[in-house]
């Protein structure tokens, strides 16, 4: 398959008005590879048509990156120098509409020391934390994909690279909901009309926590925190009202829990990518709200270095609902790719939480939002617990059940 340039237009038109929703005299700030510079210019003139004042672009180059990590200091590259503060800064004042356009090799850090990895994005993140908490609910922004050869080799490696290009193609469109005769917006609205409604419901049950079971081993219980909303599909900028899409495709319905209240195993049912390396067949045990122990088949020690990465990396951010029936997961493929593969089915996530499902959230301190059960964290990794049996029941305060999902779907 051959994508048309028209069909492109439709995809980045999507991306623009549907995802960011980029609104008359915002500034636009865009994140893609150089080597998806054409797809860039579409981009960009979407924003331009509706109405952007102006568009800044961060061309990332996933090899420059891996060079950058194989010759220079770790120190070198984990120091955060005053332009790049001063432009985080800046955005925090002009709080421009975000896009990303994911396409890396997912391969692409291959080679280089895990723990040089892990040790840049630590001190890294702790310098920029406080900027991106700060403009955190208050701008809009979006994350949707362009297959790269190197990622379609890496979810296909037996076919030609045309063949697997085409195949990822297939389906970044199929789960994105963008078809040569469809109208994209208006499957859009279905479909998060749809979710708003399952969201709604969550909430007005009024569930203070979850029991998970599968045959597969899963068999766990976490607290909700009094209060918290479920959340999917959009969200709203709390400074200028405008509804956006954060994530292009998007299953999940999803919640923050009170950190530190869970119990039991969680098995999970697909491989985890993480800082490039695979994790497989894993679970994780909880005791007294905290991972205290995980065996994996493959990337044990990645799995522990992860759980260890600082105080909330042990504890949960979020727990998400997503049926089987979930186009990614129809797809049968792992994507490599977080923002696929983590709305393939229910997953949990270690790490950060969203302070946005709080009441208020939006303007709470982080530190505040911890006080009322959010997780704090450097790291906020997805992993996928979504077995086909899966069932989920709702407990309320009073101690009376729900089904919420049953067979890995809505029961
Ligand atoms: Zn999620």
């Amino acid at each position: 398959m051959q994508v048309s340039k028209e069909l492109l237009q439709k995809y980045a038109e999507l991306i623009v008005r549907t995802g960011a929703n980029v609104q008359p005299g915002q500034v636009v700030s865009l994140a893609v590879s150089v080597e998806q510079h054409d797809f860039a210019a579409l981009v960009i003139e979407a924003c331009y048509r509706a109405g952007a004042k102006k568009v800044n672009v961060d061309w990332t180059f996933d090899v420059q990156s891996k060079l950058n990590f194989l010759y220079a200091e770790e120190e070198t590259l984990a120091a955060v120098l005053p332009w790049e503060e001063a432009k985080m800064k800046q955005m925090t004042e002009e709080l421009p509409c975000r896009i990303y356009i994911a396409s890396d090799d997912p391969d692409a850090m291959d080679g280089v020391d895990p723990q040089k990895l892990s040790a840049v994005m630590q001190s890294r993140s702790r310098v920029m934390k406080p900027y991106r908490n700060a403009i955190d609910g208050k701008h809009q922004w979006v994350i949707a994909a362009y297959p790269s050869v190197k990622w379609a080799k890496k979810c296909f490696p037996a076919l030609s690279d045309e063949e697997a290009v085409a195949r990822l193609w297939d389906a970044v469109l199929t789960t994105v909901r963008v078809s040569e005769d469809n109208d994209p917006v208006a499957a859009w609205k279905e479909h998060t009309d749809f979710i708003e409604r399952k969201a709604a419901w969550l909430n007005a049950q009024g569930f203070s926590s979850l029991r998970y079971y599968s045959a597969n081993g899963t068999d766990f219980t976490v607290e909700l925190i009094p209060g918290a909303r479920w959340e999917g599909a959009g969200a709203v900028n709390s400074v200028n009202g405008a509804f956006y899409i954060p994530n292009m495709p998007t299953e999940e319905i999803f919640t923050s829990p009170l950190a530190g209240k869970c119990e039991g195993t969680l098995v999970a049912v697909k491989p985890l990518s993480w800082n490039s390396q695979l994790i497989e067949d894993f679970a994780i045990t909880f005791e007294n709200g905290r991972a205290v122990s995980c065996r994996a088949g493959k990337g044990q020690e990645l799995l522990e270095r992860m759980i260890h990465m600082d105080e909330g990396a042990a504890m949960l951010g979020e727990v998400a609902l997503v049926p089987k029936e979930s186009p990614v997961n129809q797809c049968g493929f792992l994507f490599y790719e977080t923002l696929f593969d983590e709305n393939a089915c229910c997953h949990c996530a270690l790490g950060m939480g969203f302070k946005e499902v709080l009441p208020g959230g939006d303007d709470l301190t982080m530190e505040q939002a911890q006080d009322k059960g959010i997780n704090d964290s450097i790291i906020h990794v997805d992993f996928m617990i979504g077995a086909d049996d899966l069932a989920i029941d709702g407990v309320r305060p009073d101690g009376s059940t729900a089904p919420i999902f049953r067979n890995g779907t809505w029961a």
